[in-house]
Formats: C-alpha cells, structure tokens, sequence
C-alpha cells in the first residue's frame, strides 16, 4: 500500500517510483512511499495561509486544551499504533517510550501550556526596564508567534515521539508545522497523523505530513519559517548549509547522534549500590530500542581498577538480554530498523575495531514466532574495550548507531572529565556516584559540553527516568557534535517558534499594546471600588488609593502575640538598633494584613479569594508612628478558559507619609465572571 501525505487540506499520493518500506523483524515489504507529484511551495503557502491564520485565532489556553484533547483522543487508540510499531523492531517497552512518551509530551504542554503561558495571544517575557530617570520612558520584551511555518524533518527511532515532542510546542506558540518523517518508519508518524487530521480537534491546516522525500520544499522557505531536524550530522549540516536557511536567516534547530558517556564515579566500589545502579542502567541503554536512540551510552568510562569488574558484570547482564521477535513478551531487544543501518553498525564497530578489542558479543538463538527472522535486520549486543583512551580518537568519534558501547578506563576526576570531552558535545552525560564533591566537580567539568546531565545514586535511582529518557520540563539538546541546538525544556521550547521583541515607549502605551499595567503609566477610579466589580467589567488600570492608617506600638505588640512572632527587631528598640534599624519596626507580614485592612471590601464581592502573591519586597522599615496607604491597581486580567471566574493580578504599593514606597508587590485573586448567578453587592 502506498502511504499517502496530507498536504493542502487533502491526502496525495505520490505519482513516481515508490521505495518500499519493510519489517524490520522479516524484511518483508509492507508499504511504500513516494510523495513525488506534491507541490511543496503550496503545501507551505497553505500552511502560512489556513494554518497559521486559523492557529494564531486562538490563545495559549485554548491550543493547549486541544493539545490535552488530542493527547486523550490519540490515547484512546494507541493499539492502532503499537501493531505499526512492531515493524519498526521495537518491543512493546520500546514502542511505550515512542508511543505513550509522545502523548506524555503533548499532555506535558497542555498542562505547562495553561500553567505558564498567559491566557492570551502574545506572551510577556521578563519584567519593565525603566529606561529613563522619570519613568516615562520604559521598555519590556514581548513574545508573539512567527507566521510562517514550522517544517519538522524527524529520525526513524522515534516515528511519534519525535513528531509530537516538536509538533507540541510549535502548535502552542501559534505555528502550523509540515512534518517529514523518517521515510523508513514513516508508515507510523503517518497514522498518528491521520488519526489528528480525522479528528478535527486542531484548526484547519495545522499539520500537515510528507511521507516520502521533500522534494524542493527548502527552495521555498522563507524568512518567518522554521526548520528543526534530528538525525545525522551530516545531513543536518548540509541542510543547515541550503542557500535559503543562510539567505533569509531561517532558524534552524539541529539535533544530532552523539557519543554519549556514562561515568562510574572512583568511590562507587564493585559492592555499591551505584556500582549495580550502572551496570542496570548501561546494559538498558544498550538494548532499548536496540541502542537505535540519540541518548544512547556510547562510552562507558570507569576508574582504571574497575575495568575488569565492570567488563565482567555487563558481560554476565547482557548474555541472558532474549533477542528475537519484538512481539514476544520475552524479548527484550529487536532487530535494527533495516539491513541499510545494520550494514551501518557492521561497519563501524569495524572503525572501532582499529583502537578497541571485542570483549562480548551475544550469542543467544534469536527468539521466532512462527516466521523466519533470516531477512530481518537484527544485530547482536556488542561491547568494546579501549585501553588507551587517551591517544585514541575512534571510541571519541564513531558512532555505531546499535547496540554497541565501548568500555575504557581513567585515572582521575580530571582524566574523566577529559576523555568526556573527547566527545566534542554530547545529548547526555550520566555519573553513578555518591560523593557529592565529585558529583559537583563532574557536573560542572562536562556541563559546558552537554544538553542534560543525570546524577544517579541509590537515592533518586528507583524515581529516576534514566538516562535516555528526554523529558518535556527539560532541555533535549546538546553542543557541537549533537547539533548545538535545544528541544523541550518546557515553555523555552514553545519560545523558539515565537519572536521576542523589544517594546520601549510610554508605560500607558506599552500597557495598551500587551494588556498589562506598567508602573507608571495611567490609573482610572470611577468612584467604585474595583473589588465590586466582575471579572469581565474590570479594565487595565482601573486603581483604588485607600485611606489611611497610623501604625502604633501597640499594632506591634498585638500582631506579635497573635502570630508568635517575637523577633528581636520588633520586640527590642536595642536589639533593633544593633541589627540595621534605628529602634522597633513593625513586622512586614503585620504590613501585609494592614494593607489588606485598607484595600479588602468586607461584603459580599465578586472577588471570590486571594491566591498567591507575587514578587514581594518590603523597600522601607515602618517604625511605631509612621502612616501607610495603598494604592491598587489592575495589572491583569486572565481569563480562565471555560469557568465562571478569570484571576486578577493587583499591582499593589504600600506607601509612607514621606511617598516612600514601604512595601511593593502583585497580589492574585480570583473574580467571578458575569454567568455566575451569585447575586453581588
Ligand atoms: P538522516 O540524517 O539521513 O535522516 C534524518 C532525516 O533527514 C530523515 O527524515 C531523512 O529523510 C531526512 N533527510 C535526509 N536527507 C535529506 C535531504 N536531503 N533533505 C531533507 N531531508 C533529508 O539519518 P538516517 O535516518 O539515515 O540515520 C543515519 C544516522 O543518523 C544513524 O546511523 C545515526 O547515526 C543518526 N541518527 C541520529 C538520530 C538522533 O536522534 N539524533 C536518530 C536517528 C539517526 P529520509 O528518511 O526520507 O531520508
């Protein structure tokens, strides 16, 4: 059957020679792919025209809570996906992290989406600067999506996660995406993707899937597009390199192999438990996903006297791994995708063969199910050994993309940290140690050189997600030889489809453009008191300045009974004095209750509570005498996407009978819309 993909609102299928696509586990041919005959240069017009306009309609609230909905409806039939996995060669553990991992992410985003990400179309990225001495004059960044598309080209090894780990953040910034997958794997990115298209739950044009070559799409790129690319560092170079991505500065994400290390620590003894935690962890990475993973352990570097212990566990551990047929519950490794990057893995462990001894290969009988696995691209698990790291490059350099590791030894810390850097930059980096001076000096000799770092000893090993395992909070990426770009790391990663921009003007005018009041821009009061008001009735600016209040002794004497809190500053004037203050100060939480005092409006509001507050400082001391009065102000209002209530923030400013600023701060309550049917003051 020839994989259709979905391009300008419709399925195509290609009009040329198809290649044909295989089981990994028999090599027999089960599809096909071509995308010739598709117009790319529309598929991106259509993209930047439907897609984009239809996506960016909507805010950061409602795209996540379709992302959410797209998770549970993709989840619901995950099966159609698991039996299209099994071609690949993967086990059903493999599949998991493909498959569930990938609804993990988009429910990842659509939780971090509604969390992080303002109910809104633009996104506010750090605080004001005042840029003048008057504070007329300031300036803030902004974030707002780019309005051409986002073209995804996607390895083999994860045909779903890698799709939905870009398509996610790309989707809740406002970009459509065109998703090329791994044609050799294509057949299942391609149904994920039928099954989004037939749901109907994203806008029009949104997503979009070649299966197949891209034809001359990079000629048509333009400058408000977006290309991010896994796999090899030779492709991605040289796509880098098209005239169109340097001509009209298009950014270009890059994900690449890398020869990833996994280092036992010199105090992890053969009888630790981090000793075993490594073994564990080494021979998993090994053979998950039969080694085919961009994370995978390439070099195993171990204290000098270790060698030996860590040859002999790994050599026991990996000769009971069952290889065979991935739909047997029993075995744990597949085959590789295809006889293509079997050759691949033969050669390479050749390369590596010039500096590095063989010291285990498996010989188990391939587990079958009924049919013949001759044609199936299977590689057993392999080990190499290195004995002089130091002078040689090829343990370093050469990836063999399988399950195969080499093992070599150090001196100390500073050898270790050395030789990791000997990959040139690397995904991942793990340390099984449990000195936490080493931890440190590990961590940060290699962070310069690395995209994550995983420290694992016996107290986070049984919650830890391992050292494959790229998660959606944390940054997926790594220096030079793994590409130098960045994925996930939560909402940074939705940051990179979007333009930050440098607003300066008028505080009033700033505020007008993004909905947010900025100190120092212009405040409304129309004689109500803004707490009365609903949520939806509440404007930008609209402010309140309160009575006033004389703070006395006895103020401070009370709030310390009540609390408990009889901290010398405020029970002592010579302990006071001692400290930084010129005698008793009040307590800055009793200045918090005070204010309150001034600005709550006792009956029964639209305001439902108080839910947080945000960016506190108490600026100048209030001592016995001293008068405060407050000044509240709308900062924001975010409405909260299908309920009866939005959150305001209240830019609050406690000040002194000097205009000395007290106490400022953002205050977080919740308000009731209009549909609400309590009936308010
Ligand atoms: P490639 O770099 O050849 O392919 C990666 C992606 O790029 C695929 O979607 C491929 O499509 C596409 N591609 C290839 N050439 C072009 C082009 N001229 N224009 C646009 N897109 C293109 O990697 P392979 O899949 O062949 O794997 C080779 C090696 O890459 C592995 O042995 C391994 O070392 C490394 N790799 C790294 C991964 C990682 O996650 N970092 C994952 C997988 C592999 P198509 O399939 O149609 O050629």
């Amino acid at each position: 059957m020839k994989l259709p993909s979905y391009a300008y609102g419709q399925w195509i299928e290609g009009s040329g020679v198809p290649t044909p696509l295989k089981s990994a586990v028999t090599g027999e041919q089960i599809y096909e792919a071509d995308s010739s005959g598709i117009n790319f240069n529309q598929m991106l017009e259509y993209g930047r025209t439907v897609g984009g306009i239809n996506i960016r309609k909507y805010t950061f609230h409602q795209r996540a809570l379709m992302l959410k909905e797209l998770a549970k409806h993709l989840t619901e039939r995950k099966e159609l996906f698991y039996k299209l996995s099994y071609f690949t060669g993967a086990t059903k553990n493999d599949s998991w992290f493909d498959i569930d991992g990938g609804f993990g992410t988009l429910f990842a985003y659509a939780s971090k989406g509604r969390k992080e990400l303002p109910n809104q179309t633009v996104f506010i990225d750090g605080g004001t600067e005042v840029l003048s001495k008057g504070g007329t004059f300031v300036g803030r960044h902004i974030c707002v999506p780019l309005e051409g598309v986002s073209v995804h080209i996607n390895a083999f090894n994860f045909p779903v996660w890698g799709m939905l780990e870009k398509f996610a953040p790309s989707f809740l910034a406002g970009m459509p995406c065109i998703i090329k997958p791994a044609t050799s794997t294509s057949y299942v990115a391609q149904k994920v993707a039928e099954v989004i298209i037939a749901s109907k739950i994203l806008p029009e044009g949104s997503l979009q899937i070649i299966c197949g070559s891209v034809g001359n799409l990079f000629d048509h790129l333009s400058l408000q597009d977006v290309v991010t690319f896994t796999g090899s560092h030779s492709t991605g170079a040289k796509l880098r390199q098209h005239k169109n991505i340097i001509e009209h500065s298009i950014r270009f994400n890059m994900e690449t192999d890398s020869l990833n290390c996994c280092v036992l620590g010199e105090d992890a003894a053969p009888d630790s438990e981090e000793f075993s935690l490594f073994v564990k962890e080494v021979v998993r990475e090994l053979t998950t996903k039969a080694g085919q993973r961009c994370t995978a352990i390439r070099r195993i570097i171990v204290p000098n006297d270790r060698v030996q212990d860590v040859i002999t566990a790994l050599q026991k551990r990996l000769a009971g791994v069952v290889i065979g047929d991935p739909i047997l519950d029993e075995v744990r490794m597949g085959p590789l995708v295809d006889k293509h990057q079997q050759a691949e893995v033969v050669e390479r462990v050749k390369e590596l063969s010039r500096t590095s001894e063989k010291v285990f290969e498996s010989n188990v009988e391939l587990k079958q199910n009924g049919h013949s696995l001759e044609h199936g691209a299977f590689f057993r698990p392999t080990l190499m050994y290195c004995s002089q790291p130091s002078a040689s490059s090829e343990p370093h350099d050469i990836e063999a993309f399988g399950p195969v590791s080499t093992v070599m030894g150090y001196a100390n810390m500073d050898d270790a940290i050395n030789l990791v850097r000997r990959g040139r930059g690397s995904l991942v980096g793990s340390f099984f140690s449990n000195n936490d001076a080493f931890c440190k000096m590990f961590a940060l000799g290699i962070a310069p050189y690395h995209g994550r770092i995983l420290i694992l000893n016996r107290y986070c090993a049984k919650e830890s997600t391992g050292h494959g395992s790229p998660m959606p909070q944390m940054v997926h990426g790594g220096q030079g030889r793994a590409g130098g770009g960045e994925e996930l790391g939560g909402i940074r990663s939705v940051l990179h489809y979007m333009q930050r921009t440098a607003l300066q003007g008028s505080p009033t005018t700033l505020a007008a453009i993004y909905g947010e009041y900025t100190v120092g821009g212009k405040t409304h009061t129309d004689g109500i008191h803004p707490f009365k008001k609903y949520f939806d009735d509440l404007v930008i600016g609209d402010s309140l300045l309160t009575k006033t209040r004389v703070i006395t002794l006895e103020d401070i004497e009370k709030f310390a009974d009540l609390s408990g809190d009889h901290f010398y500053a405020h029970m002592d004037d010579d302990l006071a004095r001692r400290s930084i203050f010129d005698k008793r100060v009040a307590h800055g939480y009793f200045i918090l209750s005070a204010a309150a005092g001034l600005f709550v409006e006792p009956g029964l509001v639209p305001v439902l509570a108080n839910y947080g507050l945000e960016g506190l400082r108490f600026i100048t001391p209030v001592y016995p005498g001293d008068t405060i009065q407050v000044r509240l102000t709308v900062k924001s209002t975010r409405p909260k996407e299908g309920e009866h209530q939005g959150v305001v923030e209240w830019d609050v400013i406690v000040g002194n009978q000097h205009n000395e600023q007290v106490a400022i701060y953002t205050l977080l309550t919740l308000v009731a819309k209009r549909q609400r049917t309590i009936e308010y003051l």
